[in-house]
């Protein structure tokens, strides 16, 4: 079995914006492919024609047994009504968790205007994941998505898991030390790549993923994700073939530790498409 935990259905380059059932065809698509059993998708923090917002995201998805929604929301458009919208989505069981974007907005994670998103999945027991690391347009400010950050939501917030995107990238370290310290912290490996992995900066990535379980941090504490439609599905698959961790360790990562963070029921993930990859039975 893989899930996919980190997926998005916005259009970020065409001009001719692709309609929401479109995008969650070639979603369908991409993960039949790739043998992916199960995707959430995480939605934007921006409500615009191209990227669909949770409402419109819940309402696309609610019939498929293999795609769920992570509700992306906005420091500066949030309301107690839309937190209580969500809420309704995560007990009818198609919102998973909460995704904020410091970085591509101007705040900190820490920031106390926060307070009842993370009230919300305290209450919910659901997790906070958390953009990190680089941002895809060079308008993002970065000081905002530093991993270090997370650290102090983490310790004020004890009840609440939160997950590291994109192990940070490029502060590798920083979010080791805090998904190492923090036993409410994991990190996913989405979005490393803006399509395929080139040779060099594969090699590259693989050496720090390596370290990265090699130094401390526990493969219960890391989630696959890509990041599609940035990065794409197949050579995530391969990349995490050439990374040789132990088979246990594999399955964990590939799937087990999603199941168990975002409750994901076997149920829900049971129309999957073959798990016919050897080196993950
Ligand atoms: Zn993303």
């Amino acid at each position: 079995m893989i899930i996919d935990c980190h997926t998005h259905i916005n259009n970020y380059h065409n001009e001719e914006t692709d309609s929401i059932k479109e995008c969650i065809d070639k979603l369908q698509l991409e993960m039949r492919r790739n043998r992916i059993d199960l995707a959430l998708v995480l939605t934007s923090y921006k409500d615009t024609v191209g990227r669909p917002s949770t409402r419109r995201a819940v309402e696309a998805t609610r019939d498929l047994k293999n795609v769920f929604i992570v509700a992306g929301i906005s420091i500066t458009g949030f309301t107690p009504e839309l937190l209580e919208e969500i809420r309704g989505y995560i007990n009818e069981g198609v919102v998973k968790g909460l995704k904020l974007y410091p970085g591509y907005e101007p705040y900190y994670p820490f920031d106390q205007k926060l307070r009842p998103i993370y009230q919300l999945a305290e209450e919910c027991n659901v997790p906070v994941m958390i953009h990190s690391g680089d941002t895809y347009t060079p308008k993002g400010k970065i000081k905002y998505s530093h991993p270090l950050h997370i650290d102090d939501v983490a310790v004020d917030h004890p009840n609440v898991n939160f997950v590291i995107c994109h192990v940070g990238n490029p502060w590798i370290r920083d979010c080791m030390e805090v998904v190492y310290k923090n036993k409410n912290v994991y990190t996913d490996i989405s979005g490393l790549v803006l399509g395929n992995f080139s040779d060099r900066f594969e090699s590259y990535m693989r050496k720090q993923l390596q370290e990265m379980l090699l130094f401390g941090v526990q493969p219960d504490k890391v989630l696959f994700g890509t990041d599609w439609p940035i990065s794409s599905m197949e050579s995530y698959i391969n990349f995490m073939q050439d990374l040789k961790i132990p088979e246990k360790d594999s399955k964990k990562i590939m799937y087990e530790n999603s199941v168990k963070l975002f409750k994901l029921s076997v149920a829900e993930s049971s129309l999957h498409n073959g798990s016919a990859f050897s080196w993950l039975r």
